[in-house]
């Protein structure tokens, strides 16, 4: 375990990301990390890996720039780099929601719910809390809290139109979690202008609550943007939720499926992969696009489907190779 893998995020006013981004640019060259860092007006957001020094730097260049003076790592260790390149970018926002900046400053956000409170309240499951995963379904497919409700979107920013189903809730104290947290802060100052009078959300998402509090009361595994695809999250009453999407088998394994034209992110056990090479049904494995099957179940760029490339979503990244060690 040589390696750290970082996940970090800020809202924060960032008056140049040009400049921002050169600096992170030649700051993880340096430092030999790989990942994928965006850099926005709303602040920054990025997912590096590297030898624990270099990591140990990294975190204290980040803590002197004044910008981001107080920002909160989530650290992993693991054998080896999670990524393979280095992909730093300027994008409109640091986690596409699709509503422009909605002024967030990380500094002054007041509505946290400490992992240890959040395990208390898991136990105790008050009538008056709804707990809401903000995240995609491939990824509450994988893990969730237990007694989560979602919205069952293929993509982050369609939660903005899906919201209407959340109305039911109207009146019960909402309490929101993702990975790492990034999505909360922009749900919570959403859903607050929609009229729900008390949201609150999990300080550090996921990675902190399994880090600092063993994972209680989650189920399953946690989805990441790296080639490590799930991780482990509890440690205390762990239960697994993923099931095969073809025979309903239990598994973790996610894969992007064989055939370009469909290249659906979906949970498959080993032996169903194996009869089906690699895609999600008898149609897909019947489609003479399909790409060759060597047991990993993600592809080179050039050969990726439109899905990816026309997508910039981060959602995505999993079915860039680059990034993700295929
Ligand atoms: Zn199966
Ligand atoms: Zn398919």
């Amino acid at each position: 375990m040589d390696y750290n893998v970082l996940l970090y995020y800020k809202y924060i006013p960032v008056a140049d990301p040009d400049s921002v981004r050169d600096w992170q640019e030649a700051l993880c060259a340096s430092l030999n990390l790989f990942g994928r860092i965006i850099v926005a007006p709303e602040g920054i957001n990025g997912t590096v890996s590297g030898l624990i020094a270099d990591t140990e730097a990294y975190m204290k260049a980040m803590q002197e720039y004044p910008l981001f003076k107080g920002i909160e790592f989530k650290i992993d260790q693991y054998p080896g780099h999670t990524f393979n390149k280095l992909n730093v970018r300027v994008k409109p926002e640091i986690v596409h929601f699709g509503l422009g900046n909605l002024g967030i400053n990380s500094d002054k956000t007041a509505n946290y719910v400490e992992p240890e409170e959040w395990r208390q309240m898991m136990k105790e499951q008050p009538e008056d809390v709804v707990i809401f995963d903000a995240r995609s379904s491939y990824e509450t497919n994988v893990g969730r809290f237990k007694g989560a409700i979602d919205l069952n979107l293929d993509n982050f920013r369609d939660l903005p139109e899906k919201a209407a189903e959340l109305e039911q809730y109207k009146g019960k104290k909402i309490y929101t979690y993702c990975t790492g947290g990034i999505k909360c802060e922009k749900v919570s100052v959403f859903l607050e202008k929609l009229g729900f009078e008390e949201v609150r959300q999990l300080h550090g998402g996921i990675i902190r609550y399994a880090n600092e509090v063993g994972g209680e009361d989650f189920e399953g595994s946690c989805y990441v943007f790296d080639h490590r695809v799930v991780v482990p999250v509890n440690k205390v009453n762990p239960t697994p939720v993923g099931k095969c999407e073809v025979c309903q088998g239990q598994t973790e394994r996610m894969i992007n499926c064989a055939n370009p034209d469909c290249n659906k992110h979906f949970l498959i056990c080993d032996s169903c992969a194996e009869q089906l090479e690699g895609t999600c049904s008898e149609a897909c494995h019947a489609n003479p696009h399909r790409r060759h099957w060597d047991g990993k179940g993600y592809y080179l760029r050039g050969v990726n489907s439109k899905l990816y490339l026309d997508n910039p979503d981060p959602n995505y990244v999993r079915t860039n190779p680059e990034l993700a060690g295929g």
